[in-house]
């Protein structure tokens, strides 16, 4: 058996020099090679113009650069937004999404093929866990969408399905590649990382250095109503993982921000909202609400937008800065996974193109 081609497109640009060195290669060609594949987003080494013929077959012969293909996008009329089906090299689908701002582009990228969490009001977590995305793959869904925008991307959201924190060390590579200045250069202030609260995950990352912002997934103010949305929720307390967010704050000095996905009857009431308040005022965590959005598969409904609007009032009466997440792309609105859904089973409706 053959053994394994390198994943080049994961290797930090130190990796990348060692590599060419080992190759009996002059330094200056490691970072042509990295502008390559991180600057120009080149999908084959054929693509490397400006390399002799021999070494891009001597590196075609040991590594590969795995990546996405576009397989639909679903574009917004309303707002502009633009939902991805990407296929990888094996096969298996994944769902990305530009979205407009203001202040510029933003992209949500799936960090695994589905997930283990089992979080039950999400779409992402059905099917359970695939297999985890590699850093390379995480960095293609951000390169094939800014070439297929043809504008640049300026905030990264990873919000799509998986869970971060159980992906820890592509999600890591994957910070550091994105932002590398031999790259795309994207500012670790502008990318957003959510977790549904791996305390240990959380830790760790207090210590990587990287100035992103860190989202929780709160969701409930207490650890009976989280135990029914959040099956992590018996592995860590409310307060282990609130903990681990003031040590991340303690560590960091970056505030960390919570989501909170309002469910009809489940945690909307002005008694949740209070409760949430006294939780968060302290600590001074921005909450994010977010009507949760329907799933065919589950039974739960948004509370109506009076209600989500008395739900903020009241954390504000609390001191707790909160705001209703804007809805993009209405029109082609859904959870995550919606897109996939549609692409296998066309015959129930969605224009995907
Ligand atoms: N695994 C990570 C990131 C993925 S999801 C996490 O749990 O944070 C991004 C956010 O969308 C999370 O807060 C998640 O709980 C929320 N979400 C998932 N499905 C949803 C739905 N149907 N309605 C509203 N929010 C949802």
């Amino acid at each position: 058996m053959t053994e394994a081609k390198t994943d080049i497109k994961s290797l930090y640009p130190e990796e990348v020099a060692g590599l060419l060195k080992e190759m009996g290669e002059p330094s200056y060609r490691a970072s042509q090679v990295f502008t390559w594949l991180h600057r120009y987003g080149a999908a084959a080494f054929s693509e490397m113009t400006n390399l002799p013929k021999s070494l891009r077959e001597a590196l075609d012969g040991r590594c590969r650069i795995p990546g996405c293909e576009k397989a639909a996008v679903q574009v917004s009329k309303a707002d502009g937004t633009r939902k991805y089906l990407f296929r990888l090299s094996d096969g298996h689908l994944i769902e990305s999404v530009l979205m407009r701002y203001r202040y510029g582009i933003s992209v949500c990228v799936s960090t695994q093929v589905g997930c283990r969490m089992g979080c039950r009001f999400c779409a992402s977590t059905l099917g359970g866990r695939v297999r985890d995305l590699l850093p390379s793959e995480i960095l293609d869904q951000v390169y094939r969408i800014e070439a297929d925008a043809g504008e640049r991307v300026s905030h990264v959201v990873l919000m799509g399905s998986g869970e971060p924190f159980d992906n820890y060390d592509a999600v890591v590579r994957f910070l550091r590649l994105v932002s590398d200045p031999g790259g795309k250069q994207i500012s670790l202030r502008n990318i957003t990382v959510s977790t549904c609260g791996l305390t240990e995950g959380i830790l760790r990352f207090a210590g990587e250095g990287l100035p992103v912002t860190l989202a929780l997934s709160l969701h409930a103010s207490d650890d009976e109503t989280r135990k029914k949305l959040m099956p992590v929720a018996n592995r860590y307390t409310l307060k282990e993982v609130l903990e681990a967010c003031d040590t991340y704050f303690r560590k960091t000095g970056r505030r960390v921000s919570c989501e909170y996905s309002v469910v009809r009857g489940v945690n909307d009431t002005d008694k949740d909202a209070e409760k949430l308040g006294r939780l968060l005022a302290g600590r001074k965590m921005h909450v994010n609400l977010i009507p949760v959005n329907p799933v065919t598969e589950n039974r739960f409904e948004r509370p109506d937008p009076g209600s989500i609007a008395a739900f903020q009032k009241k954390l504000t009466a609390c001191g707790v800065h909160a705001t209703v997440r804007r809805e993009l792309g209405t029109d082609i609105d859904g959870a995550c996974g919606q897109l996939r859904a549609h692409f296998l089973n066309p015959g129930e409706g969605g224009t995907v193109s």
